[in-house]
């Protein structure tokens, strides 16, 4: 696979996805949005830009690019184990979609890295740019991960774009402000996290906070115990976002990538998970 096929893939389907679900979204929105697009697609998009550009200027390879290498050389436990190519382009998009959800869940634990991760949670308002906001040293960092969970287990190139152009789509997906039918949406959370499953994860309150870490199959949650089914508030009254970084300057690209390093506070104490 060459680096131009990889880009024009990858490129492509965020466009459509981005596209399909900004439409959705504008169409039937499931909740109102309480900052709006105005004031917070100009930070959430610049975000984006700068992670891209990031990404491209500090890091020599792509995930697809090591495992191109990885195979080469015969790297991996999947090759050393004698796994069948069909087989290890399965396990591999499951294996890193769990280091994905491990990786989350440590984002949420390590106070350092919280304080990274929370700028994605900071948004006041989700929607389908809330998916492409996350600070650069937070992207730069998870790639590392990816590209050590690929070379670690072999796995094919393949494999790693579908899961790239996946993750990208379910974030993309999960994170819109559209709303699946209720009875399509208690199916649809056995195969992909939904975005009623996901917005429990952007509620103010910490417990709800800390749950619902997948972001793209939904059974590791259900696995290790962090799932929930809906906020306390319900999905209209559930409050969006962060108890600090609340103010509109927040929303300003500037204030946006200089949040992890302001503001000393630690978050709250967990309050008991209102069941
Ligand atoms: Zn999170
Ligand atoms: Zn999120």
């Amino acid at each position: 696979m060459s680096p131009g096929t990889e880009i024009a893939v990858r490129v492509g389907a965020y466009a459509v996805v981005f596209a399909a679900m900004a439409l959705w979204e504008w169409w039937a929105p499931r909740r109102k949005l309480s900052a709006g697009r105005g004031a917070r697609w100009p930070g959430n998009l610049g975000i984006l830009a700068i992670d891209i550009v990031a990404v491209r200027l500090l890091v020599p390879t792509t995930a697809v690019g090591v495992a191109l290498v990885a195979a080469e050389k015969g790297w991996g436990v999947f090759g050393q184990a004698g796994l069948p190519y069909w087989a290890a382009v399965l396990v591999g998009v499951v294996a890193l979609d769990l280091a994905i959800y491990l990786q989350h869940v440590v984002f949420h634990f390590v106070p350092p890295l919280w304080r990274l991760h929370r700028m994605h949670h900071a948004d006041v308002d989700i929607d389908v740019t809330t998916g492409l906001r996350f600070h650069p040293i937070e992207i730069l960092l998870s790639l590392g991960i990816k590209i050590a969970v690929v070379a670690a287990l072999g796995v094919p190139a393949f494999a790693v774009l579908v899961f790239e152009v996946l993750l990208n789509a379910t974030s993309m997906f999960n994170h819109s402000n559209v709303k699946l039918p209720p009875r399509l949406d208690r199916i649809a959370r056995w195969i992909v996290v939904t975005p009623q499953m996901h917005q429990v994860h952007h509620s103010v309150v910490r417990a709800e906070t800390d749950s619902n870490f997948g972001f793209n199959l939904p059974w590791w949650d259900r696995l290790f115990g962090t799932y929930r089914a809906e906020p306390a508030a319900g999905e209209q009254g559930m409050t969006v976002g962060l108890p600090i970084f609340r103010d509109k300057a927040e929303l300003h690209i500037v204030r946006l990538l200089t949040q992890p390093f302001r503001n000393a506070i630690t978050r709250p104490a967990p309050e008991k998970s209102p069941q």
